[in-house]
């Protein structure tokens, strides 16, 4: 079994709902995580779309990583999935759920990457910051490095994270909150939410940051990032 890199595991909890399913795991964050998060929250209330551009980065450069895997592992799209980004707006409930059919994430990837920040163009925006004199350059420096996958937080009480690697039999679940020194991590056991192979991220909205489950709203944002993103992005409204 493997134990986390970065965080530290402490506990052990059931899932709530289904008693035959294996527990989720609790993780702490490395403590440059808890900072960075802290950091974006307090520079970047004002600027909160950005949130979408970085996700939908993400989802590119995980698209993109699968392509060229799939060059010399031609196995990889013999499942037939498209290459593409999928944007749910479910404005009744305030969720936004944004799909890739990119490379995904292992278990032990999750805790690597959504748990520290040794892997991530993040600990080059941290060691910037360290450098720099001036407090009020944070924002410049976000600007200029990209927050990464932590932007999901401003507008976000919760996160899920379901994926699927094609290195990997199962699928898995990250779960972290806004405000909380840990997240968890379980194996997908709801039969309607398994991916083939990707990343589903589920962004259960903060109350007044609702109103980005509005899928023009959502299809704005996205016609200013997605002239650099060279996959189809596909955006849609939940029917209730
Ligand atoms: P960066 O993109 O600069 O590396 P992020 O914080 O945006 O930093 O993301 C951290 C890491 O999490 C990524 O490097 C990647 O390994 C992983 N990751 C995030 N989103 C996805 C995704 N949709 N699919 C696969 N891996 C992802
Ligand atoms: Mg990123």
């Amino acid at each position: 079994k493997n134990e986390p890199v970065g965080g530290r595991r402490f506990e052990s909890t059931a899932a709530a709902s289904d008693a035959s399913a294996p527990p989720a795991e609790k993780f702490e964050y490395q403590a440059e995580v808890s900072r960075l998060m802290d950091l974006i929250v307090n520079s970047l209330y004002s600027n909160k779309d950005v949130f979408l551009r970085e996700l939908i980065s993400n989802a590119s450069d995980a698209l993109d990583k699968l392509r060229f895997l799939s060059v010399t592992d031609t196995q990889l799209l013999k499942d037939g999935v498209d290459l593409d980004i999928r944007i749910q707006a479910d404005k009744d409930n305030g969720i936004i759920t944004i799909t890739d059919s990119g490379i995904g994430m292992t278990r032990q990837e999750l805790v690597d990457c959504l748990g520290t920040i040794a892997q991530s163009g993040t600990a080059k925006f941290l060691k910037a910051l360290k450098e720099s004199k001036d407090a009020g350059a944070d924002s410049n420096l976000i600007g200029q490095f990209g927050v990464g996958f932590y932007s999901a937080f401003l507008v976000s009480e919760r996160v899920e994270v379901s994926t699927k690697s094609p290195k990997s039999d199962k699928q898995y679940v990250w779960e972290g909150e806004a405000n909380s020194s840990s997240y968890t991590i379980r194996e997908e056991t709801d039969p309607a939410k398994l991916i083939p192979r990707g990343t589903r991220l589920t962004l259960y909205l903060k109350h007044d940051d609702k109103g980005y489950a509005h899928p023009e709203r959502i299809q704005k944002l996205v016609k200013n990032y997605s002239l650099f993103v060279s996959f189809p992005i596909y955006t849609w409204q939940e029917k209730g």
